[in-house]
């Protein structure tokens, strides 16, 4: 069996999830979550129905704090370390159709300061421009000022900090060291920096005055800081932050996870036309290596990067499931295939770039310190 790797920093190999979640601890979703969720949200979002969103932390808990008529909010984050792909905002569309659904505030942390902390080469004034430049992707999907509010760690500090002193007093070096894998070269800012992605967990209990949990849609590998968050939690008269994970958004290269190091892997919200055409013409498929074996053999939508987009951007589930049953049939080549998606890409990419400029010079409105 292959060897597989994943950190908050790194992942490699071909991931088996049902290993992961035992290593991590964490559940698989059931159907009787989902059937919970279905009853308050009155659907189920598309990307939880196919099994991307896959695992969680006491989401079953959060529902039925829902039921009680209690207050919750969301949470998730972005290291601000270059441009946004289509990817990334993967789970910021889960993010925004749950704030719709059930009417939550939605606290959004840009972590500019871990990214200078841990590339060498960032400048800090980089890092911090790229998180405005990405906010605007984020505010793109139809955020109001009143439902978001960013968090730019160098720019936001003020009402994260007293709250990420609580935490760093709890973790011991032993502990992170443990949990995220630190050397004695790791720089002090990297080995404090867990006690802010932390501390965003219990902002909205602090910022509120009674217990208000949250809510955390994320990749699977950011795990470990929210592990670290729900130890401490209690001790520090926090309610545990609940979370719910997905699964990697596959490479178009066919790795496990799409490389900031290689462009060619993922479709960047700024990308121009050509570039994205020539991106997805020149994916990695699950195909056959003539025309004739496909028609004969048919594909394999399952380690299809082509099929993954699909399956993550088109909302009608019977297209979706037409083109698996087609390419497992053979009715379908990868050529075709591809031009289906491009389609689909390009209309959501032209009509995301249209409100992204309208969100340009209105980033500090969503901004929380601007806001308290
Ligand atoms: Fe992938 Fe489509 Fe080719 Fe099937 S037909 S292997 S889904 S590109």
């Amino acid at each position: 069996e292959e060897e597989f790797v994943v950190t908050p920093w790194e992942v490699r190999g071909r991931v088996d999830y049902d290993k992961l979640l035992k290593h991590f601890g964490a559940k698989p979703l059931t159907s009787g979550e989902v059937a919970l969720l279905e009853k308050y949200a009155g659907e189920v979002h598309p990307l939880i129905r196919r099994g991307f969103f896959y695992a969680h932390r006491d989401f079953d808990f959060i529902l039925k704090w829902h039921g009680e008529g209690r207050p919750w909010a969301l949470y998730t984050g972005r290291g601000p370390s270059g441009p946004v792909h289509i990817g990334h905002m993967v789970p910021w569309i889960l993010l925004k159709w749950f704030s719709d659904k059930f009417n939550l505030e939605v606290y959004f942390q840009m972590t500019d300061d871990e990214k200078f902390y841990d590339d060498p080469e960032m400048k800090l004034e980089e890092a911090t421009n790229w998180a405005y430049e990405n906010a605007l992707d984020v505010i793109a999907l139809g955020f109001t000022p009143d439902k978001l509010h960013l968090i730019i760690d160098t720019k936001d500090i003020e009402p994260l900090y007293p709250i990420a002193v609580r935490v760093a007093k709890k973790l011991t070096w032993s502990t992170v060291k443990a949990t995220f894998g630190f050397t004695d070269s790791t720089n002090i800012g990297l080995i404090f920096y867990p006690s802010l992605q932390i501390a965003v967990a219990f902002l909205p209990t602090e910022l509120r005055r009674e217990a208000t949990p949250v809510l955390i849609p994320c990749a699977i590998d950011q795990d470990p800081y929210f592990r670290l968050a729900r130890d401490i939690a209690d001790t520090l008269g926090y309610p545990k932050p609940t979370t719910l994970y997905s699964k990697f958004i596959m490479a178009l290269t066919g790795e496990s996870k799409m490389s900031a190091s290689n462009p060619d892997s993922a479709i960047y919200t700024l990308d121009d036309e050509k570039a994205v055409k020539r991106k997805i013409m020149n994916a990695y498929t699950g195909g056959r290596p003539t025309a004739e074996e496909q028609r004969k053999y048919g594909g394999n939508p399952d380690i299809c990067p082509v099929f993954h987009y699909h399956m993550l951007f088109d909302p009608d589930d019977s297209s979706v499931e037409k083109i698996r049953q087609d390419c497992r049939s053979g009715a379908l080549l990868c050529g075709e295939c591809k031009l289906k998606l491009h389609e689909k890409i390009a209309k959501f990419l032209k009509e995301h770039r249209d409100r992204r400029e309208k969100a340009r010079g209105k980033v500090d409105q969503y901004r929380l310190s601007q806001k308290i």
